[in-house]
C-alpha cells in the first residue's frame, strides 16, 4: 500500500485556524512530526508521506477540510503519471486515442480528465510522480514501452501529430481572441470547409458579431467550428456541450463526427446522452476528485456508460459506486400524483418588447416535477413568471394567489445571493425550514455535493461549478410552492446531476410543491420528468408551451422536431438515440414511436 496524503491549498487558511492539523499529529518515534509548515508553500503545510502514519487526526482536526490522507494499492502506484506538486492530485493512467475512432471520457469533475488531455495534447509533459526533476518525454516513452499508448505518445513527441484542444472554459477566449467571427472562421480555415462548417454549427445569428460579444452558446458553437477548421490529426473537445441546448447539442456533435473522420478524437462530456451518441469507445475515470483519478481501460460506448452507471468496472474487477444508478424502462404515467391539482392555467398569451409566448391551457399536481424541453430564448422563464404572478398575461386570466417562488437562474452570479459565507447561507435557510435542517438534507444533498467542505468559504470564492452546486441546494432548502430550476445541470458532473435529480424529487415531494426543471440533458429530463412541457418556435421571436404531456407523448412530439429517435439501454433502462439511417431508428420513425422501448434491443457490445 502507498499513503497518500493532499492537502487542497485553495480551502487551506492557516491565519485562520490555529494550525489544528500540526498541533494534533502525533509525534512519531523520531521526535519529528509528520506535517510541518512549508516555505515552498507560502507558509501552508506539507505531509511527509513517508512518515505519516495514517492516523486520520489531521483530517478531522482541519478545520477548512483541506486535508485527505487516502491509501492505494501498490499496483495503481505503479500506473502513476502525474503529480502537480507536494500533497497535490495524483493522477493514474492515461486513455489510448484510437485512430479514426471518437473517444469518450466521463468521470466526476476533479478526478484528472483536463489533466489527461493536456497531457495528450502535448501541453504538459508528465512527470511521472517524480517531482525532483524537470519533466521530459524521454521517461514517458520508456514507462509506455510494449504498450498501444507508445505509438500515440511517439508521433506527438516527434512533432508528427499536429492537435488542436477545445478548452473547457469557452469563456476565457474573449479575453484572448480579438475580432470578428467571420474574418476569424475564414483566417483559421485550413481546409476550405468554413461554409460547410458554418452551416453544420450554425454560426449565423453571430457571423458579423466581434468576440467579445458573444453569449456562452455562442462562443461554444465558435470555439468548435475553429477547431474543426484546422488540418489538424488529433481533435480534444473538452465538454463541447455546455451552454449549448439540445438542438445545437445535436448539431456539434454531428459537425464533430463530420468533420474528424480519420483522426484522432477525444471528448470529454457529462451529457451521457451526448457523449453516447458521438463516442465510440469510452474510459471511465474513478477515484476521489481532488485526491486521485484513475483512467479505466477502454470499453465499447454502450458497455462503458452502462458499467459507469451501475458503478462496476469488470476489465479491473472494481466497484466505483455503492449504488447503482438504473433509470425507469417504461413511461411514466402521471400516477400517483393524486393529492389534487396543485395549479392549472387557460390558454395564455404575453407579448415582451418584440417577443410573443402563447401557452397552451394546463395543469399540474402537488408533488409533480414538470420537465421543460426547447430552445433557448423560447419564453420558457417568462411561462414560469406568468403562472407565479410575477407577470401579467395579455390575453388568459389566471386566479392565483401570489405564489412563493425559488428559482434557480440559468446564469448564477454571486450578486444573487445576500450571505457572505456558505455556512451562513446554509445556517439562515435551516431556520427557516426543517426540511434544509433534516439529517436527509445535509447528507443526500449537502455531503453528497461536497457543499460542506465549502462552509467556510465565502460565495464569492467560490467556482463556476461551485457556485451552481450552491445555488441549486440553497434554491432546495427554501421554503416555497414552486421550485423552478433553470439549468441545474450546467457545469456539474454526471453524479451530481442525478444527485439534484433525486433532491428535486424528494423536496416537492415532501413540501408537497411542484418543480419546473429547465433542462438540455436529455438524460436528466428522463431521469427527473413526471412529464414535459414542450416550447417550440423561434428564439427571441415567439414560443409555443404546449399542454404539459405525459413523458413518452412530450417527447415523441420533441424528438420528432429533432428528426432522432431514442431507444431504452436493456441493462441500465437509459435512453440512447439510434445511429441516423440504422434499422431501429428507421423502423421507430416508421411506426412514429421516437421516444422509448425499442421493439428489438441490441445485443450488448
Ligand atoms: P477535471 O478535468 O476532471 O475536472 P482536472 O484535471 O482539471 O480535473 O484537475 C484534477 C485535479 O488536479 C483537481 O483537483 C485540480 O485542482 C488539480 N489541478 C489541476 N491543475 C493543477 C495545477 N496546475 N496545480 C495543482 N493542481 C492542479
Ligand atoms: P428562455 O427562458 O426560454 O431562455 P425567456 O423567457 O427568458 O426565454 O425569454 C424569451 C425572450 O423574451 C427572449 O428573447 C428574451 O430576450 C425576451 N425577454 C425576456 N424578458 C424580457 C423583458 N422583460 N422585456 C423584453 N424582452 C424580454
Ligand atoms: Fe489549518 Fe487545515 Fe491548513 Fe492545517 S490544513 S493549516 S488545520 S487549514
Amino acid at each position: 500500500m502507498v499513503r497518500i496524503a493532499v492537502i487542497d491549498y485553495d480551502l487551506c487558511r492557516p491565519d485562520k485556524c490555529n494550525l489544528e492539523c500540526i498541533k494534533f499529529c502525533p509525534i512519531n518515534r523520531s521526535g519529528s512530526k509528520a506535517i510541518e509548515l512549508s516555505k515552498s508553500k507560502d507558509g501552508k503545510p506539507i505531509i511527509y508521506e513517508l512518515v505519516c502514519v495514517g492516523c486520520g487526526i489531521c483530517v478531522k482536526k482541519c478545520p477548512y477540510k483541506a486535508i485527505t490522507v487516502t491509501n492505494l494499492p501498490d499496483e495503481i502506484e505503479r500506473r502513476l503519471i502525474h503529480r502537480y506538486g507536494v500533497n497535490s492530485f495524483k493522477l493514474y493512467g492515461l486513455p489510448t486515442p484510437i485512430s479514426g475512432r471518437v473517444l469518450g471520457i466521463v468521470g466526476k469533475n476533479g478526478i484528472g480528465k483536463t489533466t489527461a488531455v493536456k497531457i495528450l495534447s502535448g501541453e504538459l509533459i508528465p512527470n511521472l510522480g517524480n517531482l525532483d526533476v524537470t519533466p521530459s518525454w524521454e521517461p514517458v516513452l520508456k514507462f509506455y514501452r510494449g504498450s498501444e499508448m507508445l505509438q500515440y505518445l511517439s508521433k506527438l513527441v516527434n512533432k508528427k501529430l499536429r492537435v488542436v484542444h477545445k478548452i473547457q472554459h469557452v469563456d476565457l477566449i474573449r479575453k484572448y481572441v480579438k475580432g470578428f467571427v467571420k474574418d476569424i472562421i475564414v483566417r483559421v480555415d485550413e481546409k476550405g470547409i468554413a461554409n460547410e462548417v458554418r452551416k453544420y454549427v450554425n454560426l449565423d445569428s453571430c457571423w458579423d458579431s466581434s468576440v467579445a460579444t458573444l453569449s456562452g452558446g455562442e462562443l461554444q458553437k465558435f470555439a468548435i467550428a475553429a477547431a474543426l477548421l484546422r488540418d489538424a490529426d488529433t481533435f480534444l473537445f473538452d465538454e463541447p456541450s455546455s451552454y449549448l441546448d439540445v438542438y445545437e447539442r445535436l448539431m456539434v456533435s454531428r459537425a464533430i463526427r463530420e468533420f474528424t473522420k480519420n483522426k484522432y478524437v477525444i471528448i470529454v462530456e457529462h451529457d451521457l446522452t451526448i457523449l453516447d451518441y458521438i463516442s465510440d469507445y469510452v474510459s471511465v475515470v474513478y477515484g476521489d476528485p481532488g485526491v486521485f483519478g484513475i483512467f479505466s481501460k477502454v470499453y465499447s460506448v454502450g458497455s462503458g456508460v452502462n458499467n459507469f452507471l451501475i458503478g462496476y468496472l469488470p476489465s479491473e474487477n472494481m466497484r466505483i459506486r455503492a449504488e447503482p444508478i438504473v433509470f425507469d424502462r417504461f413511461g411514466r404515467e402521471v400516477v400517483g400524483k393524486s393529492e389534487g391539482e396543485f395549479l392549472s392555467w387557460p390558454n395564455l398569451r404575453k407579448v415582451l418588447d418584440g417577443f410573443e409566448l402563447s401557452v397552451k391551457a394546463g395543469e399540474v399536481r402537488k408533488g409533480e416535477v414538470l420537465g421543460i424541453v426547447g430552445p433557448n430564448a423560447i419564453g420558457k422563464t417568462t411561462f414560469i413568471k406568468l403562472l407565479a404572478g410575477e407577470l401579467e398575461p395579455d390575453e388568459g386570466y389566471l386566479t392565483t394567489n401570489m405564489l412563493r417562488v425559488s428559482h434557480k437562474p440559468q446564469y448564477v452570479k454571486t450578486e444573487l445571493f445576500k450571505w457572505v459565507s456558505v455556512e451562513e447561507a446554509f445556517k439562515e435557510l435551516c431556520r427557516s425550514s426543517q426540511l434544509a435542517c433534516s439529517d436527509w438534507f445535509q447528507n443526500d444533498v449537502i455531503k453528497r455535493l461536497n457543499l460542506h467542505k465549502l462552509f467556510l468559504r465565502g460565495i464569492n470564492e467560490l467556482s463556476g461549478g461551485e457556485l451552481q452546486k450552491f445555488a441549486i441546494a440553497v434554491a432546495l432548502a427554501s421554503d416555497a410552492d414552486i421550485y423552478l430550476l433553470d439549468e441545474p445541470s450546467a457545469f456539474i458532473d454526471v453524479d451530481e446531476r442525478l444527485t439534484v435529480c433525486k433532491a428535486i424529487k424528494k423536496v416537492v415531494e415532501v413540501r408537497k410543491a411542484v418543480a419546473f426543471v429547465v433542462d438540455h440533458d436529455l438524460t436528466v429530463i428522463d431521469n427527473i420528468a413526471d412529464r414535459v412541457i414542450v416550447f417550440n418556435g423561434v428564439p427571441g421571436v415567439f414560443g409555443n408551451a404546449l399542454s404539459p404531456a405525459n413523458l413518452k407523448h412530450g417527447m415523441n412530439v420533441f424528438l420528432k422536431d429533432l428528426d432522432i429517435t431514442f431507444r431504452r439501454d436493456r441493462r441500465t433502462g437509459r435512453p440512447r438515440i439510434n445511429k441516423p439511417y440504422s434499422y431501429l431508428d428507421r423502423y421507430q420513425k416508421s411506426i412514429g414511436e421516437y421516444f422509448y422501448e425499442s421493439p428489438v434491443e441490441e445485443a450488448e457490445e
